[in-house]
């Protein structure tokens, strides 16, 4: 029942799966992205270097608040280096949270006690209504939204937990280690907001009660600022909640195995049990998730994540094929899928419905 990633059509220099739809193959098989040498440099050059970066930040320091920063953090190697360098070398305040939503390494969670303890931080954990996140997954995986994944809705949700917590401690500014692929697919907005259209409609038809829920914890989206250039920090903080991908800036690189070198300089961090994809994440129903994507897609939101890092010379394309292969542990995805209620065995049509 495992999908073998490696057996699909691939871009032969980044290893998007020719049947993404933003692919495109030639006859070389290169990918749209890679003809057009698209790097999505965008924003990430807004500063030339972390000095200047830091140097921005200043009036968000020692703003007489308690906390300058909320800085989620989930215990993989992107989210600790990210708040390693913006307590040591920033100079900011943080609160940190730890999101704990049902299917959490417990080893990613020792990680987030150690580092905030070395660091002498503040910590919060929060643990979900497991109840929510469950349904959540459900609706997502048993729906046919074209491009949609449960990690993309999920992330969101841990994000608007995030700045609900920024928001109730008076914190004006969010800094997130989301890893830069990642950073990247969210800040997609149209792409964001068709797939959430599509979402509430599916679930609007099938749980009026889960809906409304839902709809509830998104006015919290009202409350951010999104980061787009030097300008929304020369103000200093506003009523709002100001968010910053810490990994945006190209001078941040993803090279896991620097982050994970540069995490055990600075503390005892230990890799997950299992992981996908390999050497990251910190969650288990990204096996499950992944699986119904590569069922209905035959692609998954890693597999275009990774790519992206591949086109940004932040990893080697054997290097990503490595880490993408889907390989989940024996008698785990018939225990998640059974936990969720989601059925194995259900057939999707690439119709949206
Ligand atoms: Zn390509």
């Amino acid at each position: 029942m495992t999908e073998v990633t490696q057996d699909v059509e691939r871009c032969s220099i980044c290893t998007l799966p020719a049947v993404h739809p933003l692919a495109e193959l030639d006859d070389q098989k290169v990918c749209k992205s890679c003809r057009e040498k698209i790097v999505q440099e965008k924003k990430q050059n807004v500063f030339k270097n972390e000095e200047e970066l830091i140097a921005a930040l200043a009036p968000f320091k020692g703003s007489g608040r308690k906390y300058d920063v909320v800085v989620p953090l989930s215990g993989g190697v992107d989210s600790s280096f990210a708040l390693i360098r913006i307590v040591e070398k920033f100079g900011l305040k943080p609160l940190v949270f730890h999101n704990d939503h049902g299917f959490e390494d417990s080893v990613a969670t020792d990680n987030v006690r150690k580092l905030c303890a070395s660091l002498d931080v503040d910590l919060l954990l929060w643990q979900h209504d497991f109840n929510f996140m469950k349904t959540l997954w459900r609706h997502l995986n048993t729906s046919n939204i074209p491009g949609a994944s449960a990690c993309y809705l999920c992330a969101n949700v841990i994000y608007m937990n995030a700045l609900e917590l920024a928001n109730a401690f008076d914190v004006p500014l969010l800094i997130n280690g989301y890893s830069k692929g990642q950073a990247e697919i969210i800040e997609q907005k149209k792409r964001g907001t068709d797939i959430l259209a599509q979402y509430l409609q599916y679930i609007s038809k099938n749980d009026p009660e889960f809906t409304e829920e839902f709809m509830r914890r998104y006015k919290i989206l009202g409350k951010q600022r999104i980061f787009a250039g030097v300008e929304d920090l020369e103000g200093g903080p506003t009523e709002q909640v100001l968010t910053i991908p810490f990994f945006l800036f190209s001078f941040y690189k993803t090279d896991k195995a620097t982050l994970q070198e540069e995490c055990r300089k600075r503390f005892d961090w230990q890799p997950m049990k299992t992981s996908y994809p390999a050497r990251t994440t910190n969650c288990e129903m990204i096996w499950l998730n992944t699986y119904v994507d590569n069922k209905k897609f035959g692609y998954s939101v890693y597999d275009e994540e990774y790519a992206g890092m591949v086109r940004s010379g932040d990893m080697t394309a054997d290097q990503a094929l490595k880490d993408l292969e889907h390989t989940p542990p024996e008698g785990l995805l018939e225990r998640l899928a059974d936990e969720i209620g989601y059925d194995l065995n259900q057939k999707h049509s690439q119709k949206a419905g």
